[in-house]
């Protein structure tokens, strides 16, 4: 493919991408590929790494894209602060993690949401640039596909100079040849990416600030962690929101079918199972309460183990008040008014919030 030329670059010569996303929706692979897009299929120089954690599910995940003309070299090898194009794989980290630094006027914001770009202004408190909205997971869905194949047509898209040819063909030349059965899905996620993708321009009208890009500081570090970096904090995930992880399902209890086995609670990863003391059968035991979503990342382990399909698989969109509960849980101060709207009141973090668990179990 023959040359693509830049629409613009900084000061340092370089197009540079920025992609935020939580561990498990493709965001370390969204960014190779962009990496050898630039290289293989536009005739670019290209840089590519990525930045994430533990390898978890739910663990921030940064990837960095780095593109210069082929006559200049790339001599920068440190995280992208002021991005042309910024991927923001789930519309739940705004607010959460400062996904939104280092956004300037000439930034285009891509963002999974089934929000319009004016809603989705507001949650991201954009201060200028330009917001595309793509539904990923929506079209991921129904396409069979990932939300990187989906994010990736809608970041051709708003880039307004990288063509959808050169997407799918390196989707045909990487992923097509690792996973042949899904790659006509991941063409199909890409394309509706590609036409799904609508924005709208944002001047700077003084409603909001724009974020500087900081580095990220460990709380610890030589001067203050503990003596043999011991983590003293037993259960320190207990505060871990890993509800930006799921990709569109999640498990459904049915109490009436439940047995107490347990097989859930030791299944699943990230322990969202509240048991509590209770009566099973006419004897005392612990009894399943139901889960916390605030801790599930939609695995569905525990659908398969259950053996009397008291879990069940759901689309999460057709459980509102469970999504409502997950995104405002901070705003809840009556647990009756609660359970009036329908919801479980079970499906709290309250014992994990409380840090409970850590000392003793749920009470
Ligand atoms: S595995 Fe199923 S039956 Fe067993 S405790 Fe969990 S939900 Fe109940
Ligand atoms: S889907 Fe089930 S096993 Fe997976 S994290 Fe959620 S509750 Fe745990």
């Amino acid at each position: 493919m023959s040359q693509i030329r830049l629409p613009e670059t900084n000061e340092n010569g370089y197009y540079e991408i920025r992609l935020e996303s939580i561990g498990g929706l493709g965001a370390n692979l969204c960014g190779k590929l962009l990496g050898e897009l630039g290289a293989v299929y536009l005739g670019l120089n290209s840089a590519s790494f990525s930045s994430y954690g533990s390898e978890k599910r739910g663990s921030p995940v940064k990837a960095f894209i780095r593109w210069c003309g082929e006559d200049e070299e790339i001599r920068i090898n440190s995280p992208v602060e002021n991005p042309h194009i910024l991927g923001l794989f789930h519309e739940a980290m705004a607010g959460k993690q400062p996904v939104m630094a280092g956004v300037t006027e000439y930034t285009k914001v891509i963002v999974n949401t089934d929000s319009t770009p004016d809603e989705m202004r507001e949650k991201l408190k954009l201060h200028a640039g330009e917001l595309y909205c793509v539904d990923a997971l929506k079209i991921a869905m129904e396409a069979k596909s990932r939300i990187n194949m989906v994010m990736l047509g809608a970041i051709a898209k708003a880039s307004g100079f990288i063509p959808m040819e050169a997407i799918e063909q390196i989707i045909r030349d990487t992923v097509g040849k690792k996973y042949p059965q899904l790659l006509e899905c991941n063409l199909l996620g890409a394309r509706l990416g590609y036409e799904s993708a609508w924005g709208k321009a944002y001047r700077d009208d003084g409603k909001y600030e724009a974020v500087p890009y900081e580095e990220t500081k460990n709380r610890w570090g030589y001067e203050n962690a503990p003596i043999g970096g011991v983590n003293p904090r037993f259960g320190s995930t207990v505060s871990n929101d890993l509800s930006a992880s799921r990709e569109g399902y999640i498990p459904l209890f049915i109490q009436e079918r439940c047995i107490n086995c347990g097989l859930c609670d030791t299944t699943c990863p990230d322990m969202v199972f509240q048991f509590k003391p209770g009566e099973y059968k006419g004897k005392a035991a612990m009894v399943n309460a139901g889960l916390d979503y605030h801790h599930c990342k939609g695995c569905l382990r525990c659908v398969e183990v259950c053996p009397t399909n008291a879990l069940v698989a759901g689309l999460e969109r057709e459980h509102p008040d469970k999504q409502w509960f997950v995104r405002n849980k901070d705003l809840i101060v009556d647990r009756l008014e609660f359970e009036d709207a329908g919801a479980n009141s079970w499906v709290t973090s309250e014992s994990y919030l409380d840090e409970r668990r850590i000392e003793g179990g749920v009470v």
